[in-house]
Order: structure tokens, then C-alpha cells, then sequence
């Protein structure tokens, strides 16, 4: 019988499959249709619904009951006459992925007619039971009840399978006492905690400010590759990474493929997942073949980051289902294959106010342009001050294969300035010392506003190492993974620069009541903490081994797995942070602390129990049969009366594989060794560290003796696909 391998191969090579038809409607006439937009709420929803809509939307003021009897109503009407039938809460529990229970709007009446109905309370609150998702012992003390509640700022849509619609209400999920279980109840206050400190700040400017939405714009990078021969690869099926495989011949030395021309089938899935998306309002807009072999990258036009959130989130959901009709494998882990680049999710992050200004992009006149520097001196210093938070943000098992392995942003947090507003900070703190002048204000001024506009020139000047880079308009958060939601670092993010800013205000405030004047007072400001943070900009090459040394010499950490990067969770200052803008309560961070370390732990046990299933039964097997043959060849040959010269090669293989079989089957003994004793420890935390470094150490041994034997047993033999097929077969 031929092996899974094989067969996979062999349906490649006879594969009559149609791809044509997928992705030719026009844009503009299907984006947003799946969605409640405005548009559809004026159409559907009474004068005085639509307006407490918009106006809750706008403000996050409360939608009272009758106006959410009236909404359901209209949503209901709306849906129905797409064809929907159910309704679920939409949400985002910290499983990392989203979660849906279906209702029918289907209800009998007493006596027994049959009705469609969906109220106001049916759109309002849910209680799905909470006690199978992670909640990191909060379900101890409380009831395993939870909540989810409609977010308004996140429109309803419909989504829709082949075999039927349902309409989605994004929502937060939180526990029966109200701690918040999901990625979404917390980046919603730090929205709204950045609103109002930023609107605060730039009142010094703008009294016509009276909201500042953070946006967000991601770059999401994956992996295509042949269901088939993914269906070969427990590893990918189970841990969504390759755990054994030699590097093939050819990898991405030649830099062939980015930006390279889109493979046929490819195209015709990335066409169809993007039609699905227009539908949703997704306004994906650029896609392209990544540096390494079968990787891509889709890119959306920026929103507000509550809507881009979601909008990521469904998207990876979509890529997931409709690669299944094009009979490809979807890969978002963040290093499916290793020795060939890992993917990221790119976060572009900056401010907009309400008067259409974007608070990180130089402005046209000394005063904006005051006010450009002035957030972005704040974001400069939040980074800093909080760099351990960052690097958190972005801790994930599947991170610490990516993170300082050469490739993507190291581990080492830094901000990438650019070399003209190096120049502006530098001036800047050269030139305003001590008590200075209204003279040198004006100077001053002036100067950074000659200087600024060059800025724009300086997008070509891009540091493509650097974890945290200023690219002209925007920071470029490029150290998270493929695989996160952005909830979580966008969360961090703007809740570190919302507490810049406000320490920002008192300070200034400080100065102005001291009798200084406004503007003199913000310069000040501003110098303080340009050289208070001066440590976290660099603007070299991160990669380097040069890099890592100065870092160190600066002071800054270097959390290289995950386990350590989650410790500042366990900091006073962070708790305090989270605490005083109330984003989490100590309680609700323990937890969250302690989800991501069950998390961390369960991954790599998960990892750990695949490579000893495969080296016994995929790896070893093969191995054995074919030194066998080896050592029926060899007797053979002694027995027809030939010396051992002429079998020199074949007992040196058989030497060797006996070698890398034991290295092989020693090293998985002794990992499960470890793993026995990692389970064994109570504590989450001490048990995730020894899974860090007594346990998974032996991944790489493992592997190496693995990929050994897959080099030199007989082709035929060999179950798993090889990487030069997952990568290059089409
Ligand atoms: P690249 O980094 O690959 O060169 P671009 O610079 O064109 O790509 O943009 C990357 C992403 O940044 C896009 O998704 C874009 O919408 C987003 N972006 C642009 N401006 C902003 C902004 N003000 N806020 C957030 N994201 C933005
Ligand atoms: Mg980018």
C-alpha cells in the first residue's frame, strides 16, 4: 500500500480541479452587503433608533431598552430578507480564536404558532455558559455563568457558509461578577481611556478636538500549502507547525519569491477569501508573495482599531474556511517551517482626531507640528517606560521560534525613529535648556517646522529590523505574531500611551500654573522626556549580535522566552497601571497572567507528546526498514564470498542510522522524562519555566537526529511530505 505521502502527491499531479469563477464581482457592489453599516440602520431602523445608535456609537453612551427593542427589530428585518435564519453573539474569549452559540429567531408561541422573533434582550445580553473557556481560576470563586453584551461600536453582519446564514452580534464576554473573559472588554476601555487623554493633550492646540480614535492597520502574513499533503502532517494538524523536516535543497536563498508572481491557485483562493471579506466590510486592499517559499501577506485599509480587531479576527476565520474549497492549507503560525522566515501580523498604529487629523503625521504649521511632536515624543517615552509591557503583549509560544531567531524583530523592544526626527529630537534637546525664553521658543519652533516636512521624504530610509518603527505617518508595531489577535497588544499599546499622556497633562498643567506659558511649558516637557527616553531608540541593524550587547549595556531586557516576558504582569507597576485606569483589576490580571502560562504549557505538552507519537511512528519505523535492507544487502554480499571493501558505504549507513535512531529515541525518552516531572509542579508559572527549559531543549536534539535519517533513508519509505513538497508543490 503506498503511503499517505504518496497518494497526496500522486492527487496533486491528477488534480482536475476548477478554479475559475471564484471573486469576479465588482468591489464596490458587494462590500459591506453582509453588514448592518449605516447605511442599512437608516434603511431599517426608525428615526429615533438610528439616532440613539449613532449617538451611543459616537459617545458609548447607554441604548435604554425601548430603543434596543426597536434596533433588534429592524436588524431582525434586515437579516431576514438575506436569508438568515440565526442569530449567535459573536465573541472573542482568550482561546486566542472567536466563538459563536447559534439561536434560531424560530419560537412557538403557547398555543403553537410558529414565529420568527428577535427582541431587544436577545440582542443585548446572552449567557452562554463560560465554564469551558479559559478564565484562569476566576470560575473558582464564582459562578460559571457569563455574559456577553453588544458591542454597538461594532456593526452586526452575517456570515455565510454554504449551507446557510447567520447573523453575528460582536460582543464582550465577562463573568457573572464581571470580570472581563474575552480580548475585547479591555481593549474597549483602553480605547476609550486614550480618547480622552489624547483629546485632553490636544486641547494645548485644538480646542475643537473632541475624539481621538487609535487605528489600527495589519499586515497579515501567512502560509499556503496543499490540504493533502497537510492532511499527511500530524505535526501541522496538531500543533500547526512542522516539528521534524530537513531543510530542502532549495529554501529562499534565491529570494525568488517575493513579490514574485502569484501562484494560479493561490490567486484564485486569495480572489475568493477576498470577496467573502468585501462582503463582511473587511477593505482588504494589497496582497503579495512573501520572502519565503509559499508565504503571503494581506493588508487591509486602516480603521479604528475596535473595528480592525474584529475585522482581523474574522478574516483569519474566513482564510481558514474558504482555503478548505480550494483544497489549500491555510498556515498562521508564526514558524510552520523551520529555517525558511516565520510569519507576523504587522500592527500600524496611530491617533486621528474627530477634525480629521492624524496625530502622528507632521502637520503643516508650528503648531501642529508642536502638536505632532508632542505624541510623538509621548509615544517615545511609553515605549520606554513600559517596554516590558510591550514585549508582553506580544509573548506566545509560537512567538519565541520568531522573535530573535534572525529574522523577524528581535526580542529587544526599540523604537526606530528615522534619521531627520533623530536630528529634530536631538536640536530639541540641545537647544531648550533650563529656564529659557519666549525668543527661544519662537526659534525653536521654526526650526523643528523646517525640519519636519523632510520627514516625508524619509519613508525610503525604512529599518525593516527594528520591533517598533516610526514609518513617516505611523508606528509600525512589527514583532507581533501571525497567529495573535490584536486585541491584546493593541490593548497594552494604548493603555501605556494613555498613562503617558495624562502624566504628560499633570506635568505640563504643573508648569502653566507655575506661570509659565502654554506652549514653553509643552516644549519643556517634551525635552524631559525625549532624554528620559533616549535608551529605547536605535536605529541599526536589530538583528545584530552588536545590538544585543549595547542593549544590554543601555539597560534593556531581553526576555527570550515566553514564560519570563509574562513575569512583568506580576509587577507592582503593572498592576497599578492596569488598575488605576481600570482596565483590569489585580484579580483579572492574575488571571489573565495565568491563562497565558496554562496556555504556554499546554502548547508546548502538546508539541512535546506529538514529537515522541511521530518519532516512534513515523521517523524510527522507516529507519529500521530500511537498514534492514541494508543489512540483507550486506550479508547477501558477504555470502557470495565479497570483502568488506566492497560494503564499506552500506555498513557506514547502517552505523549511522543506528546512531541517530538512538539519538533519536534516547532524547524523546528523556523528554518525557522531564514532562513528567514539569507536570508535576503545582505552580503554573514555575511549571511553565520547566517546560521552557527542561522540557522543550530537547526539540531541537530530537529533530536534528530525525531530519538525519530523513536524509539518508530510501525516499519510498519516508511517510511524512517533505518540505521541499509542503513548499514547493502546487
Ligand atoms: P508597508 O509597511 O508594507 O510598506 P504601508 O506602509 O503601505 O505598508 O501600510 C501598511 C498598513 O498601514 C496598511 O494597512 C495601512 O492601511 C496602514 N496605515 C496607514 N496609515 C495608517 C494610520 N494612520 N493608522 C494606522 N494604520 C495605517
Ligand atoms: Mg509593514
Amino acid at each position: 500500500m503506498s503511503n499517505l505521502r504518496f497518494q497526496a502527491i500522486k492527487s496533486l499531479t491528477n488534480r482536475q480541479q476548477d478554479i475559475r469563477g471564484y471573486g469576479d464581482h465588482r468591489v464596490t457592489a458587494i462590500f459591506a452587503s453582509n453588514v448592518f453599516t449605516q447605511k442599512a440602520q437608516r434603511e431599517y431602523l426608525s428615526d429615533e433608533a438610528y439616532k440613539s445608535l449613532i449617538n451611543s456609537v459616537k459617545t458609548g453612551s447607554k441604548i435604554d431598552r425601548r430603543m434596543a427593542e426597536q434596533i433588534a427589530n429592524g436588524m431582525k428585518a434586515w437579516a431576514m430578507e438575506k436569508g438568515v435564519t440565526h442569530f449567535t453573539h459573536w465573541f472573542q474569549p482568550l482561546t486566542g480564536g472567536t466563538a459563536e452559540k447559534h439561536d434560531s429567531f424560530f419560537t412557538l408561541k403557547g398555543d403553537g404558532t410558529a414565529l420568527e422573533i428577535f427582541d431587544g434582550d436577545a440582542l443585548t445580553q446572552q449567557e452562554p455558559d463560560a465554564s469551558s473557556f479559559p478564565n484562569g481560576g476566576i470560575r473558582a470563586t464564582f459562578e460559571a455563568r457569563g455574559y456577553t453584551a453588544w458591542d454597538p461600536t461594532s456593526p452586526s453582519f452575517i456570515l455565510e457558509t454554504a449551507y446557510g446564514k447567520t447573523m453575528c452580534i460582536p460582543t464582550i464576554f465577562i463573568s457573572y461578577s464581571g470580570e472581563s473573559l474575552d480580548t475585547k472588554t479591555p481593549l474597549l476601555k483602553a480605547i476609550d481611556l486614550v480618547n480622552k487623554s489624547a483629546v485632553d493633550v490636544c486641547h494645548y492646540f485644538d480646542k475643537n478636538v473632541t475624539r481621538v480614535s487609535p487605528t489600527l492597520g495589519w499586515e497579515q502574513e501567512y502560509f499556503v500549502i496543499e490540504e493533502s499533503l497537510a492532511n499527511a502532517r500530524p505535526d501541522l494538524l496538531a500543533t500547526g507547525r512542522t516539528l521534524y523536516g530537513h531543510t530542502p535543497a532549495k529554501g529562499q536563498q534565491l529570494d525568488d519569491h517575493y513579490f514574485g508572481a502569484i501562484p494560479e491557485r493561490v490567486f484564485a483562493y486569495m480572489q475568493d477569501f477576498e470577496q467573502e471579506a468585501y462582503k463582511l466590510g473587511i477593505p482588504l486592499r494589497t496582497r503579495h508573495n512573501e520572502v519565503a517559499p509559499s508565504q503571503f501577506e494581506c493588508a487591509p485599509i486602516f480603521e479604528e482599531v475596535n473595528i480592525a480587531v474584529d475585522h482581523n479576527s474574522l478574516l483569519m476565520e474566513v482564510m481558514n474556511r474558504v482555503a478548505k474549497r480550494h483544497q489549500l492549507k491555510v498556515l498562521m503560525h508564526e514558524k510552520p517551517f523551520a529555517g525558511v522566515n516565520g510569519s507576523g501580523k504587522h500592527n500600524n498604529w496611530s491617533l486621528a482626531t474627530d477634525t480629521g487629523v492624524n496625530l502622528l503625521a507632521p502637520g503643516k504649521t508650528p503648531r501642529t507640528n508642536l502638536m505632532f511632536l508632542t505624541f510623538f515624543v509621548n509615544v517615545l517615552k511609553a515605549v520606554h517606560d513600559y517596554a516590558d509591557l510591550l514585549r508582553a503583549s506580544i509573548a506566545s509560544s509560537n512567538n519565541d521560534h520568531r522573535l530573535g531567531a534572525n529574522e523577524a524583530p528581535p526580542a529587544i523592544i526599540s523604537v526606530y525613529v528615522g534619521k531627520y526626527l533623530t536630528d529634530v529630537l536631538k536640536e530639541v534637546e540641545e537647544r531648550v535648556s533650563g529656564k529659557f525664553t519666549e525668543q527661544d521658543e519662537v526659534i525653536l519652533k521654526m526650526d523643528i517646522h523646517k525640519n519636519i516636512p523632510e520627514l516625508l521624504l524619509d519613508n525610503t530610509d525604512r529599518n525593516r529590523t527594528s520591533p517598533f518603527a516610526f514609518t513617516g505617518n505611523k508606528f509600525e508595531f512589527r514583532a507581533v505574531g501571525s497567529s495573535a489577535n490584536c486585541a491584546w497588544p493593541m490593548t497594552i499599546l494604548n493603555t501605556i500611551m494613555a498613562d503617558t499622556l495624562i502624566q504628560f497633562k499633570k506635568e505640563v498643567d504643573a508648569l502653566i500654573e507655575a506661570g509659565e506659558k502654554k506652549e514653553i511649558a509643552v516644549i519643556h516637557i517634551i525635552r524631559k522626556y525625549i532624554t528620559e527616553s533616549k535608551n529605547i531608540c536605535f536605529e541599526g541593524d536589530n538583528y545584530s549580535e552588536a545590538w544585543a550587547q549595547e542593549a544590554a549595556k543601555r539597560g534593556l531586557n531581553n526576555f527570550k522566552d515566553t514564560p519570563r516576558a509574562l513575569d512583568v504582569f506580576a509587577t507592582d507597576k503593572a498592576k497599578k497601571l492596569f488598575e488605576n485606569h481600570d482596565i483590569f483589576t489585580h484579580h483579572e490580571l492574575e488571571a489573565r497572567h495565568e491563562i497565558m502560562l496554562e496556555e504556554y504549557v499546554k502548547k508546548v505538552q502538546i508539541e512535546a507528546r506529538m514529537m515522541g507519537y511521530l518519532a516512534s511512528n513515523s521517523i524510527v519505523p522507516p529507519s529500521i526498514q530500511y537498514q534492514n535492507t541494508l543489512v540483507q544487502n550486506v550479508k547477501g554480499l558477504k555470502e557470495i564470498g565479497l570483502t568488506i571493501d566492497t560494503f564499506r558505504s552500506q555498513l557506514e549507513i547502517i552505523e549511522n542510522i543506528s546512531k541517530h535512531i538512538n539519538g533519536v529515541s534516547d532524547n524523546v525518552e528523556k523528554m518525557i522524562e522531564a514532562r513528567k516531572k514539569a507536570n508535576e509542579i503545582e505552580d503554573m508559572h514555575a511549571r511553565a519555566v520547566a517546560y521552557c527549559d527542561e522540557v522543550k531543549p530537547y526539540f531541537e536534539t530530537i529533530r536534528y537526529h530525525a531530519d538525519k535519517l530523513e536524509l539518508v533513508v530510501d525516499d519510498k519509505l519516508w511517510n511524512l511530505p517533505k518540505y521541499r513538497e509542503m513548499l514547493f508543490l502546487r
